[in-house]
This record gives C-alpha cells, structure tokens and sequence, in this order.
C-alpha cells in the first residue's frame, strides 16, 4: 500500500500473568495491527526492578501464543536497553538535573496546596536552579516548559477518546527520567523504544493517557516522530478499581483448554472492547475480531473527531 508500514506494540510490565485487564490491551494492540497489515511487537518493559516478577515475562509470552497473538520480530527486553535510555538522557543535556527531594518533602510541600495541584504531586521545582548546600542528589528531573516558552501545553486526537491536552507546567512539573534508586524511568524508556522500534501507533489503556503528553514532550526533545495514540478503556472490577493482580484479576491460565480459553478469556476481553463475537476456535475468533474491530474503531474515531 501507500501508507507507510503500521508498526504496533504490546508492552507488559512482567509484574505477574497476564489478566483480563492486560489481555484487552495486548488484543486491541494485536487487532489494530491486524486490521492495518502491519507489524505487532511484544517489547516486556522490565525497567522497574522491584516490580519485576520472576518468570512472569514468560508466562505472559506463552499466554500470547495461546491465544494465537503471534508477534513480528524477536521480543524485547527494556533491562537489556539501557544504554539507549543512557544515550537519550545525554541527548536531554542541561535540561536534565538532579534532584534531592524525597516523596515525603514533596507531599510536605504541597500541604499548603490545594485542588488538582495538591493531589497529584506535582513537584514543586524546589532543585530546579541547583541543589540548596548538603543536599544530595538522589533522581534525575527533567525540565518541563514554564512561562511563555513553546511546547507547554501539548496535546493529540486520541482516535478513541478524543483531543486531550495538557498543560505540563501546571498540571505535570518537572518529571523524572531516572529515579532515586537507578531505575530509568517508565516516561524515558517507553519514549525511547517506541522510537528506536519504529512504532508508528501505540494502543494501549486508559490508565496511560495521561502519561502520553509527557511523551509527546520526550519526542520533542529527542527528535522522534510522534506515533498516533488509541487508548482503550480500562477494565474495572465490580467496586470501580482498574482490574489488576492487586484488585482481583484472576490470572491467565495457559494450560485451559480451547473451550475455556474463548469462554473465559478471548470472548469476554473482545466483548470489553465492544465486540459481540461467536467462535469456536482460536483461528475462527481471529477471523471475526478483526473486521469487529475495525467497524468499532470506525465508530469510535467519528465520535473523537466530534
Ligand atoms: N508497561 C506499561 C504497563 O504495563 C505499558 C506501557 C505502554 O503501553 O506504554 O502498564
């Protein structure tokens, strides 16, 4: 075709098995690749050392082919990248600086807050011109916009949920792009391996939107082309919490038969994603959920144009 190639991804963290909660994201990612013929990568994001669960990223890879979600390529590892998190922070230059505070003095330092500002943490700058005398330097912050200065507010058209913006002064603050404890940051990591894989389009849930314009600040600054976003909704359990390990997700079992497989995992994660499906094999479920799909994303990016 004309277009250039769609490359997408499927990104877990290896912080358990995959869940139903996890499985809507891989299959929107995995269906929206499908739809457009292009390429789906799987790229385990295991820069979060404490986090990580052992074996965990194996499971999660069998339960993909399970599923018969097949991805291109080799599979990734972030714990084996870190020089390329370690060249784009150089790339960053002085708009980088370390940082002394700790969570505790910055929630102490928003007492006086009040509203938006006071709930989400926004750091508050305190190292932003140096550190104050015997003070030592524990993460690394990047510089966001403030003032007048270009790039500020950042948004995009999700071609789910619409036009989102943010005004990263006000409502993000200087981030963190490597943390106290050595760890790159997820905001750095995802930004520099959706470039360097050459990821055209990033689907994936909800619970990241937010994330995406520090993101888009992150191409910016590193001279990466800014993908297209399509956040699905997040799957909730019965009290409103985003399904996860900690909220009562039952884990994938990779040794269900195909039966229960499409019972109690392909069908009900397409019919979170709005598809009403019948199958009675992992191949025919394919053959209908891509189509299903396409028709639903159809829909929804009408109504995000709106
Ligand atoms: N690793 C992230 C997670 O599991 C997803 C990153 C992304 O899709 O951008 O929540």
């Amino acid at each position: 075709s004309e277009q250039a190639q769609y490359i997408g991804r499927f990104a877990p963290s290896p912080t358990g098995p995959l869940h139903l909660g996890s499985l809507v994201a891989a299959m929107a990612s995995y269906l929206d690749a499908r739809l457009h013929g292009g390429r789906w990568l799987v790229r385990i994001e295991d820069v979060d050392g404490d986090r990580n669960v052992a074996g965990a990223d194996q499971h999660i890879l069998a339960s993909l082919q399970r599923c018969g979600m097949r991805w291109d390529g080799e599979v990734t590892w972030q714990s084996r990248r870190t020089a390329l998190y370690q060249a784009a922070l150089e790339q960053l230059g002085a708009l980088v600086y370390p940082c002394a505070c700790s969570r505790k003095e910055i929630a102490d330092s928003q007492l006086s807050l009040t509203g938006k500002q006071a709930q989400s943490q926004i750091y508050p700058g305190t190292c932003r011109h140096g550190l104050a005398p015997g003070r030592v330097a524990r993460a690394l912050r990047l510089r966001v916009p403030c003032g007048a200065e270009p790039l500020r507010v950042l948004g995009f058209t999700d071609r789910w949920q619409g036009w989102l913006s943010q005004d990263l002064c006000d409502e993000v603050g200087d981030f963190v792009v490597k943390r106290a404890d050595g760890f790159w940051a997820y905001q750095l990591a995802v930004v520099v391996d959706d470039g360097a894989q050459g990821v055209t389009d990033i689907v994936r849930g909800a619970d990241l939107i937010d994330s995406t314009p520090r993101q888009l600040y992150l191409q910016h600054l590193l001279d990466l082309p800014q993908p297209s976003y399509l956040h699905v909704p997040v799957v909730s359990n019965e009290a409103g919490e985003k399904l996860s390990k900690q909220t009562g997700a039952q884990a994938f079992d990779n040794g269900a038969p195909v039966e229960q497989l499409l019972n109690s995992a392909l069908l009900p994660a397409a019919r979170l994603l709005g598809l009403e499906l019948a199958a009675n094999s992992v191949e025919q479920f394919w053959r209908v959920a891509v189509p299903a799909w396409g028709r639903v994303v159809e829909r929804a990016s009408q109504k995000a144009q709106q």
